[in-house]
């Protein structure tokens, strides 16, 4: 076996928090890349998969681990690394050439050598003629060609990617897919191994030798996936199914949780500070009705009904989630199935929808129960978010508090639990029973 040219290992990040505790958001993390290998990263969004390439970049430094590239330890950006973000950072004032000369800066070059090699980087990745156009005159798929120009332009021996395609639309996203893994099977890339982080399974099948399966809060490696399909690899092939499959299953399974005496059914959503999707409830009874109605019948395989409703399969986790949360719709080795509560949701009319919403918020996500209760306990029945962001703050990043918040209050708007008026930031009760 080759050398491995990049050796991470124990590798934590955390972050602090306001409260003055910290944010745990990788832990454990083990891995090693070797040449003429493509590695993804798969999981899903917050999992911590830019943090990860950051510190493998040099970006920042990890609160605990180590990065090793070629035997040396990583403490700043190591010439040999170069990243391609989601979006195109090039500079507007800067013609197509410039942008991709830009990323020899570090470089000690002669002049004619960054032309050339800026040229030739700029003809592999299909842009010839366009060397003095600006970025405004391109599409966004032209555009994401000029990052991978300026990237590849180094010569790097580590290729870092950071959901490189997810800014495009699918043709775009597939077109550059494709270019690239042909470029790379060619031997014509001017690298030796690519890293690429991503939450789509299907892109993750499709281009890389190794999957490595990311979990969330805090971000681990729960699994490795070999791929051996030959390239090009094609879709609709069985084996490629399968492993879409399986990397479905891996990802929707949760840790079992253990029976407890005299409680039903183990809680999703067991504590106020569980983060909550961030799904509308129009999306969720539009899924629930889905999933009810033909050819499912009350049961479907997540991948299929992903592809069916066209969602990728990040959005499509998300509102299973929330489904799982509210107990409207359990998972079962990948795949959903209606609880008799969704079931009961479906078949009601709008104002039993409303109830039923209602029962189940109230009674399987702690928070909607605890802003309620402290609503009910206060003379005036009013309460600023404040009063529950510091709470949650407490145990998550702002962000994740902030979205919580957001998806909350939308389900308690449509359950009419609660109201919350967004020009004074202040939840009410409405109803005080
Ligand atoms: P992903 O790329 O998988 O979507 P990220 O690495 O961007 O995930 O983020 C993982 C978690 O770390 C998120 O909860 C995010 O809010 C948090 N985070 C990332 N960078 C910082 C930072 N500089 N300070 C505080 N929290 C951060
Ligand atoms: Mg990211």
């Amino acid at each position: 076996m080759a050398p491995a040219l990049l050796d991470v290992h124990g590798l934590r990040q955390t972050f602090p928090r306001a409260d003055g505790g910290e944010l745990l958001v990788l832990d454990g993390i083990d891995l090693t890349l070797s040449p003429g290998q493509i590695v993804g990263l798969l999981g899903r969004t917050g999992s911590g998969k830019s943090t990860l390439l950051r510190l493998i970049a040099g970006l920042m430094e990890p609160s605990s681990g180590t990065v090793t590239y070629l035997g040396q330890p990583v403490n700043a950006p190591a010439p040999g690394i170069v990243m391609v973000f989601q979006s195109f950072a090039l500079f507007p004032w800067l013609t197509v050439l410039e942008n991709v000369q830009l990323g020899l800066e570090a470089l000690a070059l002669p002049e004619v050598e960054i032309r050339r090699r800026a040229l030739a980087a700029i003809d592999l990745i299909g842009l010839d003629g366009y060397e003095s156009a600006f970025p405004r005159e391109l599409s966004g798929g032209m555009r994401q060609r000029v990052g991978f120009a300026r990237a590849l332009v180094v010569h790097p021996n580590i290729l870092l990617m950071d959901e490189p395609f997810s800014a495009l639309d699918v043709l775009t996203a597939e077109t550059l897919r494709t270019d690239f893994l042909e470029l790379w099977g060619d031997g014509k890339l001017p690298i030796q191994a690519v890293l690429i982080v991503t939450h789509n399974i299907e892109e993750a099948v499709l281009m890389c030798d190794r999957i490595l399966l990311f979990s969330s809060n805090p971000g681990r490696i729960i699994r490795e996936i070999t791929i051996n399909l030959k390239h090009p690899r094609n879709r609709l092939d069985p084996a490629f199914r399968d492993l879409v499959e399986t990397i479905y299953v891996a990802m929707t399974a949760r840790a079992p949780t253990p029976p407890r005496i005299g409680i039903p059914a183990a809680p999703v959503a067991t504590s106020i500070d569980t983060i909550l999707p961030r799904v509308s409830a129009n999306l969720l009874s539009g899924l629930l009705e889905t999933l009810a109605g033909e050819p499912y019948n009350g049961k479907a395989d997540l991948p299929v009904l992903a592809d069916e409703l066209h969602m990728e399969a990040d959005e499509l986790f998300q509102v299973a989630d929330a489904l799982q949360m509210l107990r409207l719709a359990e998972s079962e080795g990948g795949d959903i199935k209606l609880t008799e509560s969704g079931r009961e949701f479906v078949d009601a009319a709008m104002d039993g929808r409303k109830n039923i919403f209602q029962r189940q918020l109230l009674s399987s996500v702690p928070l909607a129960a605890h802003i309620r209760r402290v609503l009910a306990e206060r003379n005036n029945h009013l309460a600023p978010k404040s009063r529950f962001f510091d709470e949650l703050e407490d145990h998550m990043s702002a962000e994740a508090a902030e979205e919580t918040l957001r998806s909350v209050i939308a389900w308690g708007r449509y359950a009419e639990s609660f109201a919350y008026d967004d020009d004074s930031q202040t939840f009410s009760l409405e109803n005080p029973t």
